[in-house]
């Protein structure tokens, strides 16, 4: 970051995933500069990619409706232009001559590194000074080891919030420019989200106050089953992506009520939120180091396993029709609601890439699409970590009958989003498999309200897959891979196996979460 000019230019604020006016560092140190121009850019380019849908762009477009009127309060509002951003600093550099430019760092996919790269040249060019300054906790230049300690994020997180000067001098934004110009929509997605979270500076308060008052209570307990998880996180994630509230402002909200709570149950729970708010940053700052996560396995070997692509089991997945119960219900729950529990996100990669031996990446794009909350660094590390492309120590299978007799023992959740199987008694919910042909017409499974049966059986696929992987791993001269096989036959919850990790490579950084 150069040094802030009190030359009188004009200053530019642009946003991006930091939709907000509170704790902003570009705005707060622009305002201090000179007069500022709120700006935002609806890149088409971006909205084309294949991670994102209109699911994202409905939030993000709630978050810019609200910031504008954030904005308007302080006697401000946003300029937005549907352009490629080069074509805006062009634009504005037309209308204003020399400026200053602000902005967040972006951590983010190759996309938003390229196009951020693409701007810095524009202002060496245009003789236009950027500043940038970091969020989330996130440190560049990267460390040898990309990884900030729990401590250095403490002190970010304690350090006080940004403050806006007192009555900013703005440069209004054009008139053919305000928010009115906010496409309906970017692009058509495949299916409808009608659950999404609504997105802007209310309902992310709103969030954050019931979670701390009353829905958190339970959130150790609540956080795996889909039943209570709905509930029972705090639904920040989609806030945090597009940053309505910054994660500092989150997390100091959350340590005040730590504070102040005795010592026991509740005070656990929040130590266990923040914690999390904690690998937010983690993962950002781990994508700094791995910006590539999207393309390339950590560990380049695994790429090697055979996972062709299968276009009949890829829709089975991804449209909800793979025969297991629990994978399908979830996989439904999350396209009307565009969120799923991370137990079950973790899951659905599982099912996908080792049961169903899909490859990485298909399987992550429809999965990135489907979260509002889309946020490559979390995003990635968990695919890559899931699916076994990391080189991880760990590797979970989730046997989704095993997990549905935990979670939703009595297939509440499962008969609500897989309504074919609502008439099947419970000793055969979880496995319609099993049902003997002369019964299945009696629970309905007959015609077009039938139920697929599995492409797999889930303990032979799981065999080969782990097979598989333990060739890998004995590629790579590591000598414990038969555990994976002698492991594989035990039915326990989220089954574990462990191999050490690869020469020269780095496991994940990611820690354990149950
Ligand atoms: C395959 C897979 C993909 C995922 N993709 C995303 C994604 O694109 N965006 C996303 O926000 N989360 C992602 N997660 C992590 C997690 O599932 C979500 O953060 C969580 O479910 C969001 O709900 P919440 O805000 O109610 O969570 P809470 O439990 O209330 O957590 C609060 C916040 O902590 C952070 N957090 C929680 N878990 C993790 C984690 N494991 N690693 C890093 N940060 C975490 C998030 O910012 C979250 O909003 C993914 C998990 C998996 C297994």
């Amino acid at each position: 970051m150069s040094q802030l000019s009190s030359s009188g230019l004009p200053q530019v604020v642009w946003f991006k995933r930091d939709l907000r006016v509170q704790d902003h560092a570009p705005l707060s140190r622009a305002t201090a500069s000179g007069p500022t121009l709120c700006i935002y850019a609806v890149e088409l380019e971006y909205w084309d990619q294949p991670s994102t849908s209109d699911r994202q762009w409905q939030f993000v477009r709630d978050c810019l409706l609200s910031l504008d009127e954030q904005l308007k309060f302080l006697g401000s509002a946003l300029e937005v232009h549907v352009a490629p951003v080069i074509e805006m600093l062009n634009a504005l550099h037309l209308r204003l001559g020399q400026f200053t430019l602000h902005s967040h760092e972006e951590t983010g996919g190759l996309w938003t590194y390229a196009r951020d790269r693409a701007v810095a040249a524009w202002c060496r060019d245009h003789g236009v000074t950027w500043h940038e300054y970091p969020q989330n906790g996130v440190v560049r230049p990267v460390s040898r080891r990309g990884r900030r300690s729990r401590d250095s994020w403490d002190a970010w997180v304690s350090a006080p919030l940004e403050q806006l000067v007192k009555n900013p001098d703005w440069l209004q934004p054009a008139v053919e420019q305000s928010v009115l110009l906010l496409p309906a929509g970017v692009k058509t997605d495949e299916l409808p989200c009608p659950g999404r979270q609504s997105g802007g500076l209310q309902p992310a308060l709103e969030n954050l106050q019931s979670f701390l008052a009353v829905r958190g209570k339970g959130y150790s307990a609540n956080m795996s089953s889909p039943l209570t998880a709905e509930l029972g996180t705090s639904r920040l994630s989609p806030h945090i992506a597009h940053g309505t509230l910054s994660l500092r402002q989150i997390a100091q909200t959350a340590l005040r009520a730590k504070n102040i709570a005795p010592r026991g149950h509740w005070h656990n729970q929040l130590h266990s939120f923040v914690t999390r708010l904690w690998w937010q940053g983690s993962a950002m700052q781990s994508l700094e180091r791995h910006s590539d996560s999207e393309l390339r396995a950590r560990v380049q070997l695994m790429e090697q396993l055979p996972r062709p692509m299968d276009a009949a089991r890829f829709d089975a997945w991804r449209l909800g029709r793979t025969g297991w119960p629990l994978v399908d219900a979830c996989m439904r729950f999350l396209h009307y609601n565009g969120w799923l529990n991370f137990r079950m996100r973790a899951m659905l990669v599982t099912i996908a890439t080792h049961t169903l031996a899909l490859p990485w990446r298909p399987v992550g794009d429809w999965l990135s699409k489907m979260f509002v909350d889309f946020e490559p660094a979390i995003h990635y590390n968990q695919i890559q970590m899931h699916s076994g492309m990391s080189g991880n120590q760990v590797l979970r299978i989730y046997n989704p009958v095993k997990q549905a007799l935990d979670l939703d023992p009595r297939g509440e959740f499962v008969r609500r989003w897989v309504p074919e199987l609502a008439a099947v008694p419970d000793e055969w919910i979880f496995m319609p498999w099993a049902i003997p042909e002369t019964l299945r017409a009696e629970f309905g499974l007959i015609g077009e309200s039938d139920y697929p049966m599995p492409f797999v059986d889930f303990e032979d696929a799981n065999r080969a897959a782990k097979a598989a992987i333990s060739e890998l791993h004995y590629k790579l001269g590591l000598t414990a891979a038969h555990g994976f096989n002698e492991r594989s036959r035990q039915m326990s919850r989220g089954r574990r196996t462990t191999t050490p990790k690869p020469p020269n490579e780095k496991p994940f950084s990611q820690p354990t979460l149950f």
